[in-house]
């Protein structure tokens, strides 16, 4: 078994949908007091009704670096410091080449690789001072591992943060902080409720292991890197896609 995360402080970035507020739920439920942050505040305040436990939230926009620190600060006065930061925030605009403007790019980078970088300094002090500080980043299989069309701004977001992920491992490691990645490959939320049963069914069909994956899948990945016994392992990545990533060709994946 693992060592109990039970009373834990956890910071959960973009916690209020999709899966952050399944990484939020999932440290709740193994007893950690979680904080989660977004810019929407209903949807947090919903969030933290739903998750339960001892959960609440501050507003913050992670492409901003001032809300990055108050966000940490907060965290710190309300649990007495932190010991895990779920840098998951994320937003995935389409924008095919062409038509991609210097704001749409902008923007993603802002909130996807700024808004990571931004988070974990923001944290920094207070990961230390925990003595046993993580940090699970969210990336994406889009990017590291794969493309789709009208993402290409996302995808190279993505792949950044495993960059980033990299080179910190190193900084952070005299911290005795641990900074690893979960890839998600394609995971069911309330974001995709909207396309209709077909285009989930197709999506689906993708994946070897026939279903989307769930925010708790995540969770539970997230989970894992937190623990104690994932101490000696930093600066590395999880795909956590059902299979996704494995076929070489459609005829690889149609033979299974
Ligand atoms: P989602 O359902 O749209 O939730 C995104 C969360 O991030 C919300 O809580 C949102 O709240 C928050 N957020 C967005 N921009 C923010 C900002 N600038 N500052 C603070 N919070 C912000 O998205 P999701 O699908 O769960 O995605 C979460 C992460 O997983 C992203 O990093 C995404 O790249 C990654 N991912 C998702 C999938 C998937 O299949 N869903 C696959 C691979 C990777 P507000 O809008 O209120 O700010």
């Amino acid at each position: 078994m693992f060592t109990s995360l039970d009373g834990c402080s956890v910071l959960v970035t973009g916690g209020s949908k999709g899966i952050g507020r399944g990484i939020a739920a999932v440290f709740a439920r193994a007893g950690a007091r979680v904080v989660i942050t977004g810019r929407d505040e209903s949807s947090l305040r919903t969030a933290c009704r739903e998750i339960g436990g001892e959960t609440s939230y501050v507003i913050a926009d992670v492409s901003v670096r001032e809300d990055c620190d108050r966000m940490a600060a907060t965290t710190v006065e309300r649990h007495g410091g932190i010991d895990v930061l779920c840098a998951n925030a994320g937003i995935f605009p389409a924008a095919r080449l062409e038509a991609m403007t210097a704001a749409d790019l902008d923007g993603v980078i802002g909130t996807n690789l700024n808004g990571t970088v931004f988070a974990v300094q923001a944290c920094l002090d207070a990961l230390t001072a925990s003595g046993r500080g993580r940090v699970v980043v969210t990336s994406s299989i889009t990017g590291p591992y794969t493309g789709y069309p009208g993402w290409s701004h996302y995808g190279a977001s993505k792949a950044a943060q495993l960059g980033f992920v990299r080179t910190a491992a190193l900084e952070l490691a005299p911290r005795a902080i641990t900074i690893n990645a979960v890839l998600p490959g394609n995971i069911a939320t309330e974001g995709l409720d909207g396309l209709g049963e077909d285009y989930l069914a197709a999506m689906a069909a993708s994946v070897p292991q026939k279903r989307l994956g769930r925010v708790a899948d995540i969770g539970h990945a997230a989970l894992f890197f937190a623990t104690e016994e994932a101490s000696y392992i930093t600066g590395q990545t999880l795909v956590v896609d059902g299979g996704q990533v494995l076929p070489e060709s459609l005829q690889a994946l149609e033979e299974i």
